[in-house]
């Protein structure tokens, strides 16, 4: 194997400096041209390796111009954040470490326990010795947390769900709103509970769970033989960045006997905004959340995580430890590896660690409240101007809105505004559909992000919708 030349990977820092630094300048986003997309998608295999140079020179003018836009300050679409520095900066040590994180005696394993650990804290979750894992982002985190609540079901009913599988046995019930992300529709087909078995629960006006309805939905599910044994609530849904009533709905968990599973993948980190707090109360009762530092925080993609209340539970729901990975040195909580589904493990502590710890509290409690100000002010605006309509309150650092400069054919013009915006470069914005309505939707994570942008966004509508 070659040495690494020092000099290549200081071109390497360089080129990631200067693409960061010159963000600003350039289009939000552009589409690819026809002869790039080409080379990138149909290029073969070399014969012969190619010097490292070179591949460098190629990464610098055939990929770094076509980024997805989440770098610039005035990318509001889905949730994805620019990457933070620090977690740029520690990405090439993880890579020349190239451990796995499965578990052992290795920095790694020993750091993850402490990143896991500083994000319980930050969001006032429990935290017992070994309650939480990095995982690829809060898709895998749910996957793991449902499956654990499966297991958990089906062993206080007398069975075990991972030597019988689910065949013969009442169908397990799981609740979720209108509002939920798809990831958890997605975990409970994977785990053949079946899409059938997913309840909606209705919302209210804001877009948080009824939980009165839930209650009656959990109590029809029990006379009729069912097996209610999840709820799944929100703090920060994707669509308008509303926190369910989580207080109330673990008292219906608690009375039901119900895992209480939070999805907190972009929102739970919004509890730090300043007066955020009540909208929280009862996030500290779940059974498990999941919570992505590669939202939020700007941890670089992917880093989710799992985060339980039992980890014992989620140790009986994975640990499967063949004769080969037999480590007697592995302590009372094992390896990681037992509490999911991934055997190898990139090194994610890194520059989740180094995130945090360039932040520091304070520092996420800055970005917080910048980001949370923004959709607050980007809601003041819609609702001064004419030609705007908010879609609903703002408890996150999402503004859910539309463009209403006629009174009818809203639902396509807001439809076709997204991809006119994004195109013209200046502004990256998405849509959805929020109350049976077409929407826009803004999400603020960047901490360059100005005021002046927001101005930018509105005008920026206006101009799209005029070629409309
Ligand atoms: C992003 C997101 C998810 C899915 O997480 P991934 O990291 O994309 O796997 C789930 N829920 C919410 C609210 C999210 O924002």
């Amino acid at each position: 194997m070659a040495d690494l030349d020092p000099t290549d990977l200081a071109a390497a820092a360089r080129i990631a400096a200067e693409h960061l630094a010159g963000l600003g300048e350039r289009p939000v986003w552009r589409p690819v041209p026809e002869a790039e997309r080409a080379w990138l998608s149909g290029q073969e295999l070399p014969e012969r390796g190619r010097p490292l140079g070179e591949l460098l020179e190629d990464a610098r003018t055939r990929v770094l111009p076509y980024p997805m836009g989440n770098g610039h300050p005035r990318f509001f679409g889905w949730v994805n954040s620019p990457p933070n520095p620090a977690g740029v900066l520690v990405e090439p040590l993880a890579a020349a470490l190239n451990p796995s994180c499965a578990g052992g005696d290795h920095a790694g394993p020993h750091l993850e326990r402490a990143v896991v650990r500083w994000l319980a804290e930050l969001v006032g979750f429990p935290h017992p010795p070994g309650g939480g894992l990095l995982t690829s982002g809060a898709s895998m985190a749910t996957v793991i947390c449902l499956a654990t609540a499966r297991q958990r079901a089906a062993l206080a009913d007398g069975w075990d769900a991972r030597e019988e599988g689910l065949s013969g046995r009442p169908p397990m019930v799981m609740y979720v709103t209108e509002e939920g992300h798809s990831c958890l529709h997605k975990a409970a087909q994977l785990l053949g509970l079946g899409s059938r078995q997913v309840r909606v629960v209705p919302v209210d006006g804001a877009y948080r769970m009824d939980v009165g309805a839930l209650r009656v939905m959990v109590e029809e599910d029990l006379r009729a033989g069912l097996r209610p044994f999840c709820v799944a609530g929100s703090a920060g849904t994707v669509n308008s960045g509303a926190v369910d009533p989580l207080d109330e709905i673990a008292d219906v968990a608690a009375e039901h006997g119900l895992w209480f599973h939070v999805d907190g993948a972009y929102g739970a980190l919004g509890v730090l905004a300043d007066g955020a707090a009540p909208h929280y109360a009862g996030l500290e009762r779940a059974d498990s959340l999941a919570l992505d530092p590669h939202k939020w925080l700007g941890v670089p993609v992917g880093c989710g995580c799992a985060l339980l209340r039992d980890p014992g539970a989620a140790r009986a729901a994975f640990s499967l430890v063949p004769s080969y990975l037999i480590d007697e040195n592995a302590g009372d909580l094992g390896w990681f590896s037992e509490y999911g589904p991934e055997q190898t493990r990139p090194f994610r502590a890194l520059k989740t660690w180094a995130t945090l710890s360039h932040l520091g509290r304070s520092g996420v409690e800055r970005l917080v409240n910048h980001t949370t100000g923004l959709a607050r002010t980007l809601a003041a605006m819609v609702e001064e101007s004419g030609d705007f309509e908010l879609l609903a309150p703002v408890t996150t650092s999402i503004t859910a809105f539309r463009y209403r400069p006629r009174p009818d054919g809203l639902d396509a013009l807001n439809r076709a505004i997204p991809g006119v915006v994004q195109a013209r470069g200046n502004a990256f914005i998405t849509g959805t559909r929020l109350g049976g309505r077409d929407a826009l939707r803004a999400c603020f994570l960047h901490p360059d992000t100005t005021e002046r942008d927001l101005a930018v966004l509105l005008e920026e509508i206006r101009l799209a919708a005029k070629t409309l």
